[in-house]
C-alpha cells in the first residue's frame, strides 16, 4: 500500500487494490497523455486515443476507435456489467486549448514532474480525467467487480472549439456507443478553499448559448458632411449600453442550491452576506464587496450575459458606412430561452438595430436528487471527511450539452484535490499558463473515482 495518507484506509473498496502499481500506471499514462500535443485547433486527437486503445487492449479489452475527420479521433472502451441496470458513462476530452510556451515555467508538452506537480497543458483539463478513467476501467475488471451497469469510457474530440467532432458527432452518429444513465465528465469534483472550508464543486448546470450580431443601418455617405443616422454611431451606441449594462436577475433552482450550500457553511458574517445575492434588489450591493473575479463569476450566473466581441464597419476614413456590425456572445441563465435573452437585448439596444441570430443552445441543468448524486458526495465524504460536496453551476459549457441530448444525467465530477497551502485556484490553472496537477491530488482523484464507481455500479 502506498497511500497511507489517503484518511480512508479503512474502505473495503479502496483497500481491495494495490495502488502503487495503480498508481504507477495511472501516473505514467497521465504522462504519456500530456506529452502527446492535442492543441485544438487542429486537435490531432487520433494519437491520445491510439494511446489509450494500445493500454486497452494490452489489458484485454476490445476498444472502438472512431475517427468523425481525420484525425479527430474518438475512443470508446465497454466494460460489461450484468444489464440489471443502464450503464455509467466516464467521459474526458482529449484535446487542449493552445500553450505559449514562453510563458511557462516547464515545457507545456513535457509532462515533467517538479515541486510535486506534473506540468502541462491537459494537466487539469483534462488529461486527468483521461488517465483515471481509464484506470479505473482496469481496476474494475482486474478486481472482478460485480457491476450491475456497464461502466463506458468515451475519450472524445475537439470539446475546446464547440465539440462538433466530438462528443457532438459521437452523439449524432453512434449514440448507441454512448447511451447511458449518467455520465461522469468536466466540471467539478476538484478542492475549492473558501474561508475555512474544503468545497468540492460537482456540475449540476451550465448557462445555454446565443451567439449573435447587431447591425445598424444608416444611408451611406461623405465623411466630410456628418449625418444623424450613420450606422457607426448607432451601433457603437447599440454596443456600449449591452457591453455596460446588468441585464435582469433571473433565480433558477441549480444556482440558489450552489449560492445556498456555499453560504451554509461560512456562517456569520460571510455566509449571511453571500446569500444575499439570490435577492435580486439586494444583489448589486452584494456584488460591489467581492473581489473582481468572484463578482463577475457569480454576476454571470445570475443573470443572463450578452458580450459583445467582436465589431465591423467602414473601409474608408472619408466614407460614411451603409451598415455596421459587432458580434455578441450571449449566454442564457438556468431556466431562460433564447427569446427571452432576445428580448432583454432589445429592451437595450433599442429598435435602431437589427439582431441575428447566428447559433444558439439551451441551458444543461440536470437533476441532483439522484443516487449517484448521492454516492458521488457520499464517496467525496469518505475521501475528506471535512469536504463538503455541493451542486455547481458554470458559466461555460462542456460536452455536458451534447451527452444530455440522449437523456444522460451528467455530472461534472473529475477528482483532483488541490493544496491548500500556495492557494492554488482550479480556475486559474484551467486554460493558464504553468497549467499543473499535484501528484498526490492526482493519485486521491484516482482511488476517490474508483470508490465512487465501484461503489455506485455495485449497488
Ligand atoms: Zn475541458
Amino acid at each position: 500500500m502506498g497511500s497511507s495518507a489517503i484518511g480512508n484506509s479503512e474502505n473495503v473498496i479502496i483497500r481491495s487494490v494495490d495502488w502503487t502499481a495503480a498508481e504507477k500506471e495511472a501516473l505514467e499514462l497521465f504522462q504519456s497523455l500530456v506529452r502527446v500535443d492535442t492543441t485544438n485547433p487542429p486537435g490531432n486527437e487520433t494519437a491520445a486515443a491510439e494511446l489509450l486503445a494500445d493500454f486497452h487492449r494490452a489489458r484485454g479489452f476490445a476498444p472502438t476507435l472512431l475517427e468523425s475527420a481525420p484525425g479527430r479521433g474518438n475512443l470508446i472502451v465497454r466494460l460489461k456489467g450484468d444489464g440489471t441496470k443502464p450503464p455509467l458513462v466516464l467521459t474526458a476530452h482529449l484535446d487542449v486549448v493552445p500553450a505559449e510556451g514562453d510563458g511557462w515555467k516547464h515545457p507545456p508538452f513535457g509532462a515533467e514532474i517538479h515541486d510535486g506537480y506534473l506540468w502541462g497543458r491537459g494537466a487539469v483539463d483534462m488529461k486527468n480525467m483521461a488517465a483515471m478513467s481509464a484506470v479505473v476501467l482496469h481496476l474494475l475488471k482486474e478486481s472482478g467487480a460485480a457491476l450491475k451497469r456497464d461502466v463506458i469510457f468515451a475519450a472524445v474530440a475537439d470539446e475546446e472549439a464547440g465539440s462538433r467532432w466530438g462528443a457532438k458527432w459521437l452523439v449524432d452518429h453512434h449514440p448507441e456507443l454512448v447511451r447511458a444513465e449518467y455520465a461522469l465528465g468536466e466540471i467539478g469534483g476538484w478542492t475549492l478553499h473558501f474561508g475555512k472550508v474544503t468545497y468540492y464543486p460537482i456540475q449540476v448546470a451550465e448557462k445555454g448559448t446565443l451567439w449573435g450580431k447587431l447591425r445598424a443601418k444608416g444611408t451611406p455617405g461623405h465623411g466630410s458632411m456628418p449625418r444623424e443616422d450613420n450606422a457607426v454611431v448607432r451601433l457603437a451606441k447599440a454596443v456600449s449600453d449591452l457591453g455596460r449594462v446588468r441585464l435582469p436577475q433571473h433565480p433558477s433552482a441549480p444556482v440558489e442550491a450552489m449560492v445556498s450550500a456555499l453560504a451554509k457553511e461560512q456562517g456569520f458574517p460571510v455566509g449571511t452576506v453571500l446569500k444575499q445575492v439570490l435577492r435580486p434588489a439586494l444583489a448589486p450591493q452584494v456584488l460591489k464587496v467581492m473581489p473582481a473575479s468572484v463578482r463577475r463569476g457569480f454576476a454571470a450566473l445570475l443573470s443572463n450575459t450578452a458580450t459583445p466581441t467582436v465589431l465591423r464597419a467602414g473601409s474608408k476614413t472619408n466614407v460614411i458606412p451603409g451598415v455596421a456590425e459587432a458580434e455578441f456572445d450571449g449566454r442564457l441563465a438556468p431556466g431562460q430561452t433564447k427569446d427571452d435573452l432576445l428580448r432583454e437585448i432589445r429592451e437595450v439596444v433599442g429598435r435602431d438595430v437589427e439582431i441575428e441570430v447566428v447559433d444558439t443552445t439551451p441551458p444543461v441543468e440536470v437533476p441532483y436528487e439522484t443516487e449517484l448524486f448521492d454516492a458521488l458526495q457520499a464517496a467525496v465524504k469518505r475521501a475528506d471527511p471535512t469536504g463538503v460536496p455541493i451542486p455547481y453551476v458554470i458559466p461555460g459549457f462542456t460536452d455536458a450539452r451534447a451527452f444530455t441530448k440522449l437523456g444522460i444525467k451528467y455530472y461534472g465530477f473529475a477528482p483532483l484535490q488541490l493544496p491548500r497551502e500556495g492557494n492554488l485556484a482550479f480556475t486559474d490553472l484551467y486554460h493558464g499558463n504553468d497549467e499543473r496537477a499535484p501528484v498526490e491530488g492526482f493519485k486521491w482523484g484516482l482511488r476517490l473515482l474508483f470508490d465512487a464507481v465501484k461503489t455506485f455500479c455495485e449497488t
